[in-house]
């Protein structure tokens, strides 16, 4: 199979010391991947010449393609385009398209007063051994470079010139991502007439670790076709499961990788939470929405974050009703009528209370469902009997309510979020059971 491969060169000093998360990447990634260019490398490095020069060298050794983006600013930190100039062996000279586009930003849309600043119109300034991909969102323009390049790699025949394809783009994400749309994706599939088909399918776990899903479904995995790879993504308590397959045709890599998917929902079904790449909390408001049935939260120790994530997503409104943050005693007995004697008896962190924090709830939010949390998230507050990371959730409707107690230990924001997706899976589990 003829694989097309790509590296991925992000270029800021903000992203090496964590200022700025590299969403580039992650975007660039999942485009390329999408028309069929498998992404071998993603490489930082900070706006410093040896460096990027260094950087295009070698993974110009690895890959056909080499996506950059960042330093392409007008200041003086910015350093890739003169850079990329020499590199490839060009002068700088005037784009006059780019610089009526950069005399129109500034004048009609920025309406910045006084005349254009010099360091802005020497955006206009590119290699004249580049093609110009037209930035509609910003003054920086995209650059297009291709060049023969000697590899040293064991499998080519030594001294091989392939034909490397080097593009250039802001760091600027949406205008990056409307430069990969509009100008990058259509030139790469225009100038590789053939690429493989990369195909993925996505399900959602919960409820049991990878290695014991490893051990689950070693039988099936072993003999999976070699075209067929099986990816393990854990998070909180969740195992995403993710086939990739790659191939030339793609009725049958579907078809394979259709029939392998549906092998792997039956092993895994006492812990799927939906066939899909999808959130629990996106699969919970699908839920929802079949049943026409709504939500609400009433949190005490996870403070709000499960309505956060319960209306994160486009639509929400539709599933998801409101919310009583009932972090203190007084609140809780305030608004969700959770009696004293409950509280002191048992205290906050106890079954009684969250179950009588789902009937507050339900009367006072008129939801079909309502989850409820009380726990201890560290790092202090803990006691012997109820040590950090002691938390009772109770999920329930107008018939029944069901309250687990778990103990996380995790430290502070990892208990909330592991809070978070218990209950959500306890819901989930609610609503397909009682409804
Ligand atoms: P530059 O093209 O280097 O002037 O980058 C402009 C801005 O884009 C930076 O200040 C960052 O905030 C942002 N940026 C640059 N690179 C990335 C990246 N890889 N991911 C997300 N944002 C970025
Ligand atoms: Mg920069």
């Amino acid at each position: 199979m003829n694989q097309i491969t790509a590296s991925i060169i992000t270029i800021g000093d903000e992203l090496l010391i964590g200022q700025t998360i590299d969403t580039n990447s992650a975007f660039i990634g999942q485009e390329l991947n999408k028309m069929g260019v498998w992404v071998k490398r993603r490489v930082a490095v900070g706006d410093l010449w040896d460096d990027i020069w260094q950087a295009l060298d070698e993974e110009s050794q690895h890959s056909d393609i080499i996506i950059i983006t960042g330093g392409l600013g007008p200041t003086a930190d910015d350093i890739t385009k003169p850079l990329l100039c020499k590199y490839f062996g060009g002068k700088l000279v005037v784009n006059e398209d780019v610089l009526n586009h950069v005399k129109y930003l500034f004048e009609k849309v920025y309406r910045r007063p006084g005349p254009i600043l010099e360091r802005n119109l020497k955006q206009a300034e590119v290699p004249d051994v580049c093609t110009v991909l037209h930035n509609a969102r910003g003054s920086a323009p995209g650059m297009w470079f291709e060049k023969q390049i000697v590899t040293h790699a064991k499998d080519n025949i030594a001294g091989t010139m392939p034909n490397r394809i080097f593009v250039s783009l802001p760091g600027v994400p949406h205008e990056m991502k409307g430069l990969v749309e509009k100008e990058v994706i259509p030139r790469l599939k225009a100038h590789f007439e053939t690429l493989p088909v990369i195909l993925h399918k996505t399900m959602l776990t919960a409820g049991t670790g990878e290695s014991m899903l490893a051990e689950h479904i070693r039988e099936w995995e072993e003999r999976l076709p070699t075209f067929l790879k099986l990816a393990y993504l854990p998070h909180y308590g969740m195992v995403r499961l993710r086939i990739t397959g790659t191939g030339d045709e793609r009725q049958a890599l579907e078809t394979e990788l259709s029939e392998q998917f549906s092998k792997l929902k039956v092993l895994v079904r006492e812990w799927l939470v939906v066939d899909d790449d999808l959130s629990l909390q996106e699969a919970i408001a699908a839920l929802l929405r079949e049943r026409n049935k709504t939500v609400a939260t009433t949190e005490s120790c996870t403070g709000g974050f499960i309505a956060h994530l319960l209306s994160r997503d486009a639509g929400s409104s539709r599933t998801f009703k409101g919310s009583i943050v009932s972090y203190d005693n007084q609140v809780k007995t305030d608004l969700l009528g959770v009696s004293e004697e409950v509280l002191k008896e048992h205290g906050a962190v106890s079954e009684q209370t969250v179950r009588q924090m789902v009937v507050g709830g339900l009367q006072k939010l008129k939801t079909d469902f309502v989850i409820a949390t009380s726990g201890i998230m560290g790092p202090d507050g803990g006691t012997e009997q109820k040590p950090v990371g002691m938390v009772w959730i109770a999920v329930g409707n107008a018939e029944k309510i069901k309250s687990h107690v778990f103990n996380f230990r995790f430290e502070r924001n990892r208990n909330i979020e592991q809070t978070a997706i218990a209950a959500l899976d306890m819901l989930r589990k609610f609503i397909v059971t009682n409804s």
